[in-house]
């Protein structure tokens, strides 16, 4: 399989290329040249088999040869530590509403599904090629610890986390700073979310340094995440009686990335009624699809952090494939959105959009009485970016009540003690595997907001610099 950029003006490349490269080299973002039709035959096939194989099997046609027999080993191990046997199960909270439950690996979080994979995919690829690569990230919350747990001990790998000082939760600092790892720095920026991602932004732009330190980027742009990701919906979907049945899916979403994996699934053949968008009060997505004007405003801190987000990123896939893969439109709409600050979506883009996605904002006190509602309902805890999903899917549901709606649960309540005690008066018991991580000794180097000091700090302790320092 080869992989164009949406803008058009990089090179195309080979799966484990783009598995390295994250971004491509002319802004854009990678897709796969045509997306692999799963026959309805091998949708009834997916029925009880072990999520890893079910995994392997539908991704294996994105992967090029050699690194398909490399995949079963990484989808067995990446789902061997999740703490269900189903991975990612589901239950039943109404009449025709499930919720996925995405939240049993390590940092119990949905990113976790995708980040496991990636992990074991990059390090297989940079061992082939006898490569070292440095990991930065900057995180608001989830994917910080989702990246340490996916990369820790591993030794073609070095991983830095820069996090907002005193901006995330207590649950999701101590995820980052109590592993013990020599290959995981997690430093607290003296500044904003904003600020970490703008140090991170230079890095990445310094074209020399990223080549001697063999950066790599781990953010939800990168296309072994979204295709790890298409799976659950096939899953989930033949659970629920696919490829017989159609299912429709409601996703809080924020970088756009879990939503862009059901597009994938339904393009590979699963019968999917609606991708229903689901966003918390900051409503950029649901506003485009409303008005058909895509524009950032600015972004509203809510109990659900990890969906406060302006730009979606992965959008950009979608706007691609919607204006029948053209790159000169795709190219100018993103300028247009640097350069003033927003774009019009085409009118028979927009239209295409329409054909497959809802778009439905859930505001602050809508979420706490989601959250209340299904508690006292179901006797179920929602985590306050799950009720979004819920709330987008009852709406749903009161629109069309005889297709199922499977409401993604993108973390588990005990990542958000404070948002589920004000809903429902009670905190929720942490899991097993979170007790020791609030009590082990954390770990973490205090950093200025300097772009300057960051380099030489990852400089100081990436061995892929060393490496290099030598030869
Ligand atoms: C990252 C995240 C989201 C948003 O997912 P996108 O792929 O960025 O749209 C939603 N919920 C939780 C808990 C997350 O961590």
């Amino acid at each position: 399989m080869r992989y164009l950029s949406t803008r058009g003006q990089a090179p195309d490349l080979a799966f484990d290329d783009v598995v390295l490269a994250g971004l491509a080299g002319d802004g854009g973002l990678y897709l796969p040249a045509s997306y692999p039709n799963v026959a309805a035959e091998d949708i009834s096939r997916l029925a009880g088999l072990p999520y890893a194989a079910a995994a392997a099997r539908l991704i294996a046609p994105f992967v090029d040869g050699a690194g398909r027999d490399a995949l079963e080993a990484a989808a067995a191990a990446a789902y061997a530590g999740f703490s269900h046997a189903a991975v990612a199960p589901l239950t039943q909270i109404g009449d025709n509403l499930f919720v996925l439950e995405l939240f049993h690996g390590p940092t119990l979080a949905f990113k976790d599904l995708a980040m496991q994979l990636l992990g074991r995919l990059m390090n297989h690829v940079l061992r082939e090629r006898g490569l070292r690569a440095t990991i930065v990230g900057a995180t608001s919350g989830d994917t910080g610890a989702a990246a340490i747990e996916a990369f820790r001990g591993q030794d073609a790998v070095d991983v830095f986390i820069l996090y907002p000082d005193g901006r995330v939760s207590d649950v999701q600092r101590r995820q980052m700073t109590t592993v013990a790892d020599s290959n995981v720095h997690t430093l607290a920026i003296n500044g904003s979310f904003d600020d970490a991602q703008a140090i991170l932004k230079s890095l990445f732009r310094d074209a020399a340094w990223r080549a001697r330190l063999g950066l790599a980027g781990v953010n939800s742009i990168n296309w072994a995440r979204v295709v790890a990701q298409m799976v659950y919906y096939f899953t989930s979907g033949v659970s629920l009686g696919a490829p017989h049945r159609k299912i429709s899916f409601a996703v809080p979403t924020g970088n756009f990335g879990d939503v862009l994996a059901g597009y994938v699934a339904k393009r590979m053949g699963l019968p999917v009624e609606r991708l229903i968008v689901a966003t918390n009060a900051n409503d950029i997505l649901a506003r485009a699809l409303a008005t058909g004007r895509y524009e950032p405003r600015g972004v509203t801190p809510t109990q659900s952090p990890s969906m406060d987000i302006q730009v979606s990123s992965n959008f950009e896939r979608l706007l691609f494939d919607a204006t029948g893969r053209d790159a000169a439109t795709t190219r100018a709409a993103f300028a247009s959105l640097e350069q003033s600050g927003g774009f019009d979506i085409p009118a028979g883009a927009l239209e295409a959009i329409r054909a497959d996605f809802d778009a439905h904002a859930v505001g602050e006190a809508e979420t706490t009485s989601e959250i209340a509602r299904t508690w006292r309902e179901s006797g179920y805890v929602l985590d306050p970016h799950t009720a979004t999903g819920v709330s987008a899917a009852r709406a749903r549901l009161a629109e069309d009540p005889s297709t199922p709606v499977v409401a993604l649960a993108t973390a588990h309540p005990a990542k958000f003690p404070d948002a589920i005690e004000h809903a429902i008066g009670r905190r929720p018991a942490p899991p097993d595997r979170l007790k020791p991580i609030l009590a082990a000794s954390e770990r973490f180097a205090r950093i200025e907001s300097d772009v300057a000091r960051v380099k030489s700090f990852i400089e100081e302790n990436a061995r892929a610099a060393r490496v290099l320092a030598k030869a």
